[in-house]
């Protein structure tokens, strides 16, 4: 499933491919994808305009086309916008297309929870998932001071605490893991337990382990991290090299080592 290094992995590559081209040709293929307006509607307002630039946003994708339009779009489980020349013959699975002359911008999506909306550019808090949104984990907003006021006075797990998006924008499974692996945290410990050092380790785990992560997608395509890649039956600490545990915290299948998280 996508987290915030992947999407913004697919940002960055449609930066440059498709920003400042021309839509010149709208393709609905599965009219689910299509969230808001109507498909004919998108459709419509879609064709002719200009893809200025794309933002991330959390896990979201922003297409700022030109009419203070923005096409937001989801990946979800298992979206991916590619772009191919347009003769090049549909994959299976794909959703949507916007045609950019002698290339196309395809969203292919085997389990189709991924989708986007249209909508004005002021009226991007319309959207609920975006309007909730918490601080983006790699802005200069996200201090260690602002950290320490979000988990003040609050309950629950670590690991809640991550996934939650209304407080750190963009993180998932895979790489809350990673993060609390990386800052010696076991992912079940209660928040208001945490020492001052502990916040601070957290934090600096927080930024390097998401920035490392853009880093390597955009070098190899791959997801990295010393613990993804031992997320697995039989799985070893790669700093201890002892067994990792896997329970459910959070309602997520996590992994961790209980001899290095504390
Ligand atoms: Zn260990």
């Amino acid at each position: 499933m996508p987290e915030l290094p992947d999407v913004e992995g697919v940002a960055r590559f449609l930066r440059r491919t498709a920003a400042r081209r021309r839509i010149t040709r709208v393709e609905v293929r599965d009219p689910s994808v299509v969230r808001s307006p109507s498909p004919r509607a998108f459709a419509q307002r879609v064709r002719g305009r200009s893809i200025q630039s794309i933002a991330r946003r959390g896990k979201y994708l922003l297409f700022d086309l030109s009419g203070d339009l923005v096409m937001v779009g989801h990946l979800r489980m298992t979206g991916d916008f590619l772009v191919v020349p347009r003769d090049r013959p549909f994959r299976a699975h794909t959703r949507l297309v916007l045609g950019l002359g002698r290339d196309d911008l395809r969203f292919v999506d085997q389990r189709r929870f991924g989708h986007v909306d249209l909508i004005g550019a002021a009226d991007l808090t319309t959207v609920s998932g975006l309007r909730a949104l918490g601080v983006e984990p790699l802005s200069l907003e996200f201090t260690l001071d602002r950290l320490r006021a979000l988990i003040a006075g609050r309950r629950g797990t670590l690991k809640a605490f991550l996934l939650r998006q209304d407080r750190i924008a963009g993180i998932g499974n895979i790489y809350a893991d990673e993060i609390l692996f990386r800052a010696r945290l076991h992912p079940g410990r209660q928040l208001r337990t945490l020492r001052a050092d502990e916040i601070r380790a957290l934090y600096r785990s927080t930024r390097a382990v998401l920035r490392r992560a853009i880093a390597a997608l955009s070098r190899r395509g791959r997801p990295v991290g010393d613990l993804t890649i031992m997320r697995e039956p039989g799985g070893t600490c790669p700093r201890c090299g002892g067994p990792l545990r896997v329970a459910t915290i959070a309602g997520r299948t996590t992994y961790f080592c209980p001899r290095c998280q504390h």
